[in-house]
């Protein structure tokens, strides 16, 4: 059996950072199932669907061909085949994905494929459903918060950081709505699961919420 370590949360609270980091400490694979929610927002953008059209969204998505690949240790994120990692992160195919992945047709075709990869693999994976939805068993949940204020000061500081320019009042309105959109959804909305722990990363370091995931997982008796 593969060990799992599902982290859900909310945008920004820091799951790919601690995720990544998690799984370089135990050797598992990295499963960032956001990406693949931005892989199909990107096709859709692509199709000029309007993320507003369920029909239109539910009907489309079955022509995505999305996959994943592991290069250098990686997750690489492939739409049609074309590598698509450097192109999904932009706040347009963010709060595109947010839109699309209510969608239960969108949500059916990605579970199966994160299902398969923690079937294969050990894996920390991480996303808005893994603890509820997609790895129920999972060995160890972690849910993983912060709050608004510090989770747009995190990304306006990313923004800045590479030399773009960002207003932190646009980024926290857009994390709100976000946040809305995936607690409201009716399907797999985001929650925390019954059995799982929470951790509130706001005034935690990296290195504290990463600790506390291993012992967590030691105490699982996986050291
Ligand atoms: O985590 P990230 O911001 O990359 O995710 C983009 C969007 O994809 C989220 O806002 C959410 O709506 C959706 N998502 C989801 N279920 C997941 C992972 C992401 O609905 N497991």
């Amino acid at each position: 059996m593969s060990f799992q370590i599902a982290i859900d949360g909310p945008a920004g609270a820091g799951k790919s950072t601690i995720a990544k980091l998690v799984a370089k400490k135990k050797g598992y694979i990295y499963v960032d199932t956001g990406a693949m929610y931005r892989a199909m927002a990107l096709f859709m953008i692509r199709k000029n669907i309007d993320g507003n059209d369920e029909e239109a969204v539910g009907k489309e998505c079955a022509g995505a061909d999305i996959g994943i690949a592991y290069r250098d240790g990686e997750q690489v994120v492939l739409l049609d085949g074309e590598n698509v990692n450097s192109i999904i992160r932009t706040e347009e195919v963010g709060n595109m994905a947010s839109l699309t992945a209510k969608n239960p047709r969108v949500r059916e075709r990605l579970v199966i494929l994160q299902k398969e990869l923690a079937s294969r693999n050990n894996v920390v994976m991480d996303g808005r459903d893994i603890g509820t939805v997609v790895l129920p068993d999972a060995d160890v949940k972690i849910y993983l918060t912060a709050s608004v204020e510090v989770r747009a000061k995190r990304r306006y500081d990313e923004i800045i950081s590479k030399g773009e320019k960002a207003d932190l009042q646009v980024i926290e309105e857009d994390i709100r709505l976000r946040d809305k959109q995936d607690m409201e959804r009716e399907v797999s909305p985001l929650r925390k699961a019954e059995d799982a722990i929470e951790v509130d990363s706001s005034y935690l370091t990296i290195e504290e919420v990463t600790d506390r995931i291993l012992s967590l997982c030691d105490g699982k008796g996986n050291t």
